[in-house]
């Protein structure tokens, strides 16, 4: 077992305390002791790393990542991805994330139905470097609804299974399970990116609802949906799901639900992508102009007015934000932390803590994972500056002057510029 003790860092421990000059001793796989500078650890055999000043923080943690989304424009190229290559690239994704400075990913949905099962796998096992990960399902939808990219006279697949009725449902969940994900994911409400379906309707029914979350229940895992609307997010909560994305427009008894079950759920907005796809897709014909014909505008401007509203009634609003599309890649998830600072008005210390303490908890590991703490998983980030003047830097590779991951250094690899 390694030994390792930082020295001469600045320890932001994300307990929510302010930041202080100490050392941090790791010992396995775990944190066993955080003391002040100049306190005498008592540790022999140890590795020492000289931080120079720099700061100490635990492992960024993404609460709706696409680690088989595959930086494509469209989503619909992805179907056309055979499954080996698909495993491959996404392999190479999970590096990528772990080279940014993300040390564990909840995922938001697979792109096809075993890929994130196998990759969490082989992280555990040590096969391939990658954050920790919770498995989900692909994002099981019906037809029409989002991620419905079929043509009358042409079958064709992204991200989504199409499901109809309350048998199907429970069929491919139960299915699911059988492979071992760790979480349901189901597409409530349409989508901005959906004609058939905008982002103010509500798709699936209450029985199908039911029918993923009774399944859910039965094998103790978690339901995390797809809801835009306040509609799909209070029929969301009547069944008990745990994990709502996006949430752009929902009213002030929505709010009020959400506040009701703070202990119980969590909120990740997605700015990331809609911010980008309105202001950075250009590129690839989607001006600013026609983003704000289809929505996306009021999708940012209602986003961030609900989130601020959330964030004070106190619900657990987390980073994370659907990268994994052309203009929105997977390794620059870090980006959402400062949308967190600009957009949503949280301090960089709120934002950093929704993105470690809080992301512990998503992971369902909030006893020992986002926090720098006796006890708790190294996970730990040595980032040159500080965060809480600039959180921009936590999307600055270059800062990055260790990445631990379960106690052992991580050498990033990757070297693709993700400016
Ligand atoms: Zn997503």
């Amino acid at each position: 077992m390694s030994r390792i003790l930082f020295t001469n860092v600045s320890v932001l421990d994300c307990t929510g305390a302010d930041p202080f000059p100490g050392q941090v001793l790791v010992d396995g796989e775990r944190i066993k002791a955080v003391v002040p500078a100049g306190k005498l650890v008592a540790a022999s055999g140890v590795t020492v790393v000289d931080g120079r000043g720099g700061t100490l923080m635990p492992g960024l943690i993404e609460s709706h990542s696409h680690l088989s989304f595959l930086d494509c424009p469209s989503s619909v190229e992805m179907g056309f991805v055979p499954p080996e290559e698909h495993m491959l690239l996404t392999a190479r994704n999970a590096r990528r994330l772990l080279d940014a400075g993300f040390t564990s990913c909840m995922s938001a949905a697979s792109a096809k139905p075993r890929l994130d099962i196998a990759l969490r796998n082989a992280i555990d096992a040590g096969e391939l470097p990658g954050p920790r990960t919770l498995a989900a399902s692909p994002e099981m939808t019906v037809s029409a609804g989002l991620g419905d990219v079929r043509l009358w006279h042409m079958y064709r697949e992204n991200f989504a299974v199409v499901l109809n009725g309350e048998q199907e449902f429970r069929r491919f969940a139960r299915e699911m399970v059988r492979e071992g994900v760790d979480t349901l994911k189901i597409n409530i409400s349409g989508d901005a990116g959906t004609p058939a379906s905008p982002s103010g309707r509500t798709v699936m029914t209450e029985a199908e609802v039911e029918a993923v979350c009774d399944v859910a229940r039965a094998h103790e895992l978690r339901v995390a949906c797809h809801a835009r609307n306040s509609e799909s997010v209070q029929m969301a909560l009547r069944h008990g799901v745990e994990i709502i994305y996006h949430a752009n427009f929902i009213d002030d008894a929505t709010c009020a639900m959400l506040e009701a079950q703070a202990d119980r759920v969590f909120v990740a907005p997605t700015l990331g992508a809609t911010y980008t796809t309105l202001y950075e897709a250009g590129e690839w014909g989607m001006s600013t102009e026609v983003g704000e014909r289809r929505g996306l505008g009021e999708e940012l401007r209602q986003g961030i007015e609900s989130m601020k509203a959330l964030h004070r009634r106190g619900v657990r609003v987390l980073p994370g934000g659907d990268y994994g599309f052309a203009w929105n890649r997977n390794g620059t998830n870090a980006r959402d932390i400062a949308h967190f600072v600009s957009l949503l008005e949280f301090t960089p210390m709120q934002a950093i803590l929704a993105a470690t303490k809080l992301g512990g908890e998503i992971m369902l590991r909030g006893h020992e994972l986002g926090q720098i703490k006796p006890g708790y998983l190294a996970d730990l980030l040595l980032v040159e500056g500080d965060p809480l003047q600039d959180v921009g830097i936590l999307t600055d590779r270059k800062r990055f002057r260790a990445i631990m991951k379960n106690g052992e250094m991580q050498t990033c690899q990757d070297r693709v510029s993700y400016s």
